[in-house]
């Protein structure tokens, strides 16, 4: 057994990596540059989508950003939705734009995503940005990805010639996650998914093992080896009368039976939710950035 394992914080590095960006902003400013803006449209009034969005406020309120919140309601028609996208796309004050998902059944997602600017893209969701994975010049990286390759460097993990075991192929998270391990950092990874057959014979094999199902405690003791790296993505509320919430938050790994085999893991919460919301901070400043020198 591993004696000890230690934990991937991602809200103490995700609060590092706020300070970097605020003393950054105060910079910028102070030599008459622009403040970054982010906005932020959320449709309907799902609790977690809420909660998601005023995380990202109170973020950009640390560094020194301007946010703008747009919340309309479930029922805007698509074309609404997409006209005012592109009204954030021709505002020139405004830098990053980020579209809360899910969006209601009524609106296609893919359709609504593809509208925003690719320079304002900071969820990194487009296909311009999702194909600029493979470039060597990569423009606005997907958000969550981006946060979790940012943990793992900021403890010193190598990743090089390591077996990188992906649990999940999603559009958001597996798939860009996979080509970011493979073609940046030259690991050897497996991809697994839903129609995995026997997936424990692959996560054993993990030297990282970076999960993203949505599966609560899909992930168990005896499904890792020895001395693995854990980033557990997931996040599901779980119901429960134990506390005012009605819920608490479980991820798509064990932890009680797979830390004490692990050399490092994110907790959940508290690992890559922090991470995520660093790096659309960290793609804001960048698309501001971008923003400043095409208009200079
Ligand atoms: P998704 O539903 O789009 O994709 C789920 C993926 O898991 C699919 O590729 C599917 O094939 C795979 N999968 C499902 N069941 C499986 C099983 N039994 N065995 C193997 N593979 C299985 O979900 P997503 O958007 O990628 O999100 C996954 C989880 O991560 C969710 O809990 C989500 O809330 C969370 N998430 C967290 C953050 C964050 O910032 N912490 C960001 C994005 C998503």
């Amino acid at each position: 057994m591993a004696d000890s394992y230690i934990i991937l914080d991602g809200k103490k590095i995700a609060n590092e990596i706020k300070d970097e960006i605020a003393s950054e902003v105060k910079s910028i400013v102070s030599v008459g540059g622009k403040t970054p803006h982010l906005a932020a449209i959320l449709v309907g009034d799902d609790g977690a989508s809420q909660t998601y969005v005023n995380n990202k406020i109170k973020a950009c309120t640390r560094v020194g950003f301007e946010y703008t919140l747009l919340n309309f309601p479930a029922t805007i028609s698509e074309a609404k939705l997409i006209s005012e996208i592109e009204r954030i796309n021709n505002d020139d004050d405004i830098d990053g734009l980020i579209v809360q998902l899910p969006l209601p059944a009524h609106v296609s997602s893919a359709k609504v995503t593809e509208c925003i600017r690719p320079e304002k893209d900071v969820d990194g969701f487009t296909n311009l940005n999702y194909g600029r994975i493979t470039s060597n010049n990569p423009g606005l990286m997907p958000a969550t990805p981006y946060g979790i390759l940012e943990l793992l460097k900021r403890y010193n993990i190598d990743i090089k010639g390591r077996h990188c075991v992906m649990v999940g192929n999603s559009r958001t998270v597996g798939a860009p996650m996979s080509i970011i391990m493979s073609y940046h950092e030259y690991a050897t990874v497996t991809v697994c998914h839903i129609h995995t057959q026997k997936l424990e014979e692959f996560t054993r094999q993990a030297d990282i093992l970076i999960v993203a199902t949505g599966k609560p405690g899909l992930i168990k003791g005896d499904m890792v080896k020895e001395g693995v790296v854990v980033v557990d993505v997931g996040i599901t509320r779980i119901e429960t009368d134990e506390n005012e919430r009605g819920y608490y938050l479980k991820g798509d790994v064990e932890f009680g039976q797979v830390a004490p085999k692990a050399s490092y893991i994110t907790p959940v919460p508290g690992g890559v939710g922090p991470m995520t919301i660093a790096s659309l901070l960290l793609n804001t400043l960048k698309a501001t950035r971008n923003g400043a020198a095409h208009s200079a």
